[in-house]
C-alpha cells in the first residue's frame, strides 16, 4: 500500500468487513490503543457477565455453581474455542495458569520425553531475544534436571540443532521485533535433527494464523490477555500432541489433572489427555472473562475469519510503516519488523538510538498507547518503540493519526521535556 491521506483512511474504515467487530469493544473514546499485544481491550460483553457469575453463580448458587454453572468445565470449554484459532481439535486445549507454569509442565514433559526415548540428548535450544519468562523457565528446569540451556540467534537456529538438542523452544512472534518464524518449516527442520518443539504462542494466538496440527507441532503455550482480550493476568493456555499427552505427567500433579478428583484417593492418576494439564482450582472469574475475550475474536468468523483479520493485520502494520518511512524520515527511526509479510506478526516496532522510552511517554500524554522495549545498552538490540495493530478494533484513521502524533512528536522534541523521561515500574 502507498503513503495514503486522511481520506483514504477514512474511506478505507468505510470499506473495512471487520469494522463492525470494533463495535465489540470497549475502546476508551479518544484513545488509540495501539498495545492490545501487551493487554487486548476490555470487550463490552465482559462486565455484565463477570457480574453475573459473581452475583448469581457465586452469589446466589455458591458451591453449586461448580456444576449449575459450568464452573467445573469452563478450562475446556474455553480450551476448545482457543483450540479453534490455533489449529487444534477440540479436547486438544484447557485454559488454565499463566504461560510461565504452563511453559514449565510442557517443557518438563518433553524433557522427560527426550529422558526415556533419546536420553544422550540433554539440550534446549532457544532464542537467545525470546521473551525472558521463557528463557528463565528453561534455565530453571536445566538446572534441575542437570541439562543445558543453549541461546542463539535466529540466523543460526538450524546449526544450533546437533544431535545432543531434545528440545526446540520457540516463540512463534517475537515481542521485541514482531518477526515471526515458519512454524511448519522450524518444525520440520526440528524433527530432521531428531528435536521435539515447543512453540509459545503468546503473540500469535488471536493474531496471526496458527495450524499447530499441520505444523506437527509438539507442544504450545500461549497468552489470554493479549490478543484474546481475557484482562488482566487471564489464565493462559496448554495443547500437547495427543501422541504425546498420554504418555508423562507434569511435573504440578495437582487434583485438578487427577482422573478422579472427587475420589480424594490418596494416589495421583492422571487424567487422560490435556485434562492432566490442569493444577489446582481455577480462577473462574478471570476464565469467564477470557471466554467473552476469546468470543470477541471468534465473532470474526461471520466477517471473513481469521484470513480476513491477517488480511488487514498486513494491511494495518504496511499502512504504518508506509506513513512513519513518508512522514517520521529524517528522525532516526529504524524499522525492525520484517516487511516481509510471510516474516511479521501484527506488530510494527521501531528501533531509535535515543529517546525511545520518552518519545512513547509523550505518545501516549497525547492519547497513543504503544510501548517501550529496553535494548540491551550493549548496541546488540537498540531501544525499541512497540505498535500492536489489532485488527479487531483498530482502523486505518488510527493508524493514520497515531503516525502524526509521532511526527509531531519528533518534529517538536516534546519528548525532551523532563515528565516523560521519568521511567515507570511497568514499560
Ligand atoms: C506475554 C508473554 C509471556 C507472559 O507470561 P506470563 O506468565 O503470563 O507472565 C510469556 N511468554 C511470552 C513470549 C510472552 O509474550
Amino acid at each position: 500500500m502507498s503513503p495514503c491521506t486522511l481520506a483514504d483512511c477514512r474511506a478505507l474504515d468505510v470499506r473495512d468487513p471487520l469494522r463492525p467487530l470494533r463495535e465489540l469493544f470497549a475502546v476508551p473514546e479518544g484513545l488509540i490503543y495501539l498495545d492490545g499485544n501487551s493487554l487486548g481491550v476490555l470487550p463490552r460483553a465482559t462486565p455484565a457477565r463477570v457480574a453475573r457469575a459473581v452475583e448469581h453463580e457465586w452469589g446466589r448458587g455458591l458451591i453449586g455453581s461448580w456444576n449449575d454453572a459450568g464452573w467445573v468445565d469452563l478450562p475446556a470449554r474455553v480450551g476448545d474455542k482457543i483450540a479453534r484459532l490455533i489449529g487444534a481439535r477440540p479436547g486438544e486445549v484447557v485454559a488454565t495458569d499463566s504461560t510461565s507454569v504452563n511453559l514449565f509442565k510442557v517443557l518438563s514433559a518433553a524433557l522427560s520425553l527426550c529422558a526415556q526415548d533419546a536420553p544422550e540428548r540433554r539440550v534446549i535450544v532457544s532464542e537467545r531475544s525470546n521473551f525472558p519468562t521463557d528463557l528463565y523457565i528453561a534455565e530453571a528446569l536445566c538446572k534441575e534436571r542437570g541439562c543445558t540451556l543453549r541461546l542463539v540467534d535466529a540466523e543460526t537456529l538450524p546449526q544450533a540443532l546437533g544431535p545432543d538438542v531434545a528440545v526446540l523452544m520457540l516463540t512463534h512472534v517475537n515481542y521485541r521485533t514482531g518477526a515471526m518464524h515458519d512454524m511448519a518449516g522450524v518444525t520440520a527442520a526440528a524433527h530432521a535433527a531428531g528435536a521435539l518443539v515447543v512453540w509459545d504462542l503468546a503473540h500469535s494466538a488471536g493474531a496471526v494464523p496458527v495450524d499447530l496440527q499441520a505444523a506437527g507441532a509438539d507442544f504450545a503455550v500461549g497468552c489470554g490477555y493479549k490478543y484474546l482480550n481475557g484482562g488482566p493476568g487471564a489464565p493462559a493456555f496448554v495443547w500437547v500432541h495427543p501422541a504425546h499427552a498420554d504418555r508423562f505427567w507434569q511435573p504440578l500433579a495437582g487434583w485438578w489433572g487427577h482422573a478422579t478428583p472427587f475420589a480424594f484417593t490418596p494416589d495421583y492418576r492422571p487424567a487422560p489427555g490435556i485434562s492432566r494439564y490442569l493444577c489446582g482450582t481455577q480462577p473462574i472469574l478471570s476464565l469467564i472473562a477470557l471466554e467473552c475475550g476469546v468470543d470477541a475474536v471468534l465473532a470474526a468468523q461471520d466477517h471473513g475469519g481469521m484470513p480476513a483479520l491477517r488480511q488487514k493485520s498486513l494491511d494495518l502494520t504496511d499502512l504504518f510503516i508506509a506513513l512513519v518511512e513518508a512522514r517520521c524520515a529524517g528522525h532516526g527511526l529504524t524499522l525492525v519488523t520484517p516487511r516481509e509479510h510471510a516474516r511479521r506478526g501484527s506488530q510494527v516496532c521501531l528501533a531509535r538510538g535515543d529517546g525511545a522510552y520518552a518519545i512513547v511517554q509523550a505518545l501516549i500524554a497525547r492519547g497513543v498507547v504503544g510501548d517501550f522495549r529496553a535494548g540491551d545498552g550493549a548496541g546488540g538490540h537498540p531501544d525499541i518503540l512497540r505498535f500492536g495493530l489489532t485488527p479487531l478494533y483498530i482502523g486505518y484513521e488510527d493508524v493514520w493519526h497515531a503516525v502524526e502524533h509521532l511526527r509531531e512528536v519528533l518534529e517538536t522534541e516534546a519528548w525532551r521535556q523532563p515528565e516523560f523521561n521519568r521511567k515507570q515500574a511497568v514499560t
